[in-house]
């Protein structure tokens, strides 16, 4: 963090996120009243109204620009909340809760229907999303990506490697929800990781683990937004395959993205950390107790 720097960064310290709008933003396509501007509903937690019209609170449709379509795989996005919010924390504890509940019944529709899923969240511009109002992608695959199939053998090849990193102190976890952790990894893929598991080893989550995770994302996405400084983040998930090995311990990765991917990063795969975990931890822990008065 304290590298010499003589190069100017011009780019925003943070990705400028808006607070929540009062009420349905013009031109947004994920404000209630704007159902029409998606493909029909495939799913909705809805108090009132019929498929398609508003009354919603969550709410899942066909990405109207997929990357993959039927019958080879789908590509959802779940519309997290009927409230124009950008940033996830700035749900309430209720509407976290609610928007996992969408992701889950997605993702176990779409994996009934698909070789695997893949659960993503991109929050900013800087962490490539495109629309500002809370959103989750969620893209079932015919065949298993690299990135996933090495993250997969990883678990297969010994022991857990998250039950073993969490089987030390407690001194690089962060917070803690029904049955949930979040802490630093000893080991994190990039930068100021944090990664959210359920305590007890599970190859894939279940309603309650869902609805828990999408809570404590709220709480540990904020805390780090203050740490790093940073609104920019990408967050996704890594369960096994419906049927797959039970040796997969499942995970959501949230990733503030601080600094830019450079030569060495791109080229060689090789990324050098620049927060120590157990400190960034501690800090993480000081931002979730400062800010749990206002949770
Ligand atoms: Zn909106
Ligand atoms: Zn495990």
């Amino acid at each position: 963090m304290d590298r010499p720097h003589d190069v100017p960064d011009t780019r925003p310290r943070t990705a400028g996120l808006p607070p929540p709008a009062d009420g349905p933003v013009p031109g947004c396509p994920f404000c209630p009243g704007a159902e029409d501007q998606t493909p029909p509903e495939r799913w909705a937690l809805r108090d009132a109204g019929p498929a398609d019209g508003p009354g919603w609170r969550v709410r899942a449709v066909p990405n109207r620009y997929p990357v993959i379509v039927p019958p080879e795989g789908a590509h959802e996005v779940v519309i997290n909340c009927d409230r124009h919010v950008a940033a996830f924390w700035d749900l309430t504890h209720e509407e976290a809760s609610w928007a996992a509940r969408g992701w889950w019944e997605r993702e176990r529709a779409v994996a009934e229907q698909t070789h695997r899923t893949f659960l993503f969240l991109n929050q900013g511009a800087q962490a490539g999303a495109s629309l500002q109002h809370t959103h989750t992608q969620l893209v079932g695959l015919p065949v298993d990506p690299p990135r996933l199939a090495a993250r997969e053998a990883a678990f297969t090849a010994g022991p857990c490697p998250l039950c073993a990193d969490l089987a030390g102190d407690d001194a690089r976890v962060v917070a803690e929800e029904d049955g949930l952790v979040a802490w630093c990894p000893e080991i994190p893929p990039l930068t100021a990781v944090v990664r959210i598991a359920p305590r007890t080893h599970a190859p894939r989550w279940d309603r309650a683990g869902a609805e828990a995770l999408g809570r404590l994302i709220r709480r540990v996405t904020r805390a780090a937004a203050q740490v790093v400084g940073t609104d920019a983040a990408n967050l996704w998930l890594h369960q096994g395959r419906a049927g797959g090995p039970d040796a997969v311990h499942w995970h959501m990765e949230a990733i503030p993205r601080i600094g830019t991917l450079a030569g060495l990063e791109l080229g060689a795969g090789v990324y050098g950390l620049v927060l120590d975990p157990t400190a960034y931890a501690a800090r993480l822990r000081a931002a979730i107790g400062g800010t749990a008065a206002r949770a």
